[in-house]
């Protein structure tokens, strides 16, 4: 059988390993949060699973909605980025947390958050699963709930594609070099 399983090289996070850290992070935002009703903004595809099971770990008032937003082609040294899907929540007064699947350079979350400021957000923060450091990092505040740090090279699964496929994949795993070569 040609499953999906077979274009994986190594697991980078497991099953066991995702539930540990949404289990950490969830306890963590629950604390933090008590009593402000946040709304979780997971940007659109990647954040999906992360998503669904990071709020069965958080024990407090909130809602969640989505964006959908693509870094113009051409444009990246500005770090413009075009809305595919706004919100369906008023962003004035209330606390964001933004959740994300991996952050890189940073690029599209520096616009994100111009534009939840622009919008008047009480207090915009980000959880994000996966921190892959990169030298060129130009994101301008701190990522405050960090799910793990992981080493360069690409990953696939728990919502993260590969040419908008493997988001299916149930683990965080490395593609087979063959796979995006
Ligand atoms: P940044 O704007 O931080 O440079 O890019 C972050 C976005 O790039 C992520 O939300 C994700 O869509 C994509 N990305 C960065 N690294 C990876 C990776 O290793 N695998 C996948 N599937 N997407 C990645
Ligand atoms: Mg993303
Ligand atoms: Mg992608």
């Amino acid at each position: 059988m040609m499953t999906i399983q077979n274009d994986i090289s190594e697991i980078v996070l497991s099953v066991e390993d995702i539930e540990a850290i949404n289990t950490r992070l969830g306890e963590r935002i629950t604390a933090d949060y008590e009593g402000k009703t946040p709304v979780l903004v997971g940007l659109l595809k990647g954040s999906i699973m992360f998503m669904a099971d990071l709020i069965k770990h958080i024990d407090t008032h909130m809602e969640i909605d989505f964006m959908d937003v693509s870094s113009y082609v051409g444009t990246k040294s500005t770090g413009e980025v075009k809305i595919l899907k706004d919100l369906s929540t008023s962003v004035e007064g209330r606390h964001i947390l933004i959740v994300e699947d991996i952050v890189e350079t940073g690029t599209t979350l520096n616009s994100i958050i111009e534009f939840l400021t622009y919008r008047k957000a009480a207090s915009i923060e980000i959880v994000t699963l996966l921190d892959k450091p990169v030298p060129d990092r130009k994101l301008n505040v701190d990522v405050k709930y960090i799910g793990t740090k992981i080493p360069d090279g690409f990953v696939v699964g728990y919502g993260l594609d590969f040419d908008q496929q493997y988001r299916n994949l149930p683990y965080i795993g490395l593609l087979k070099p063959e796979f995006y070569s």
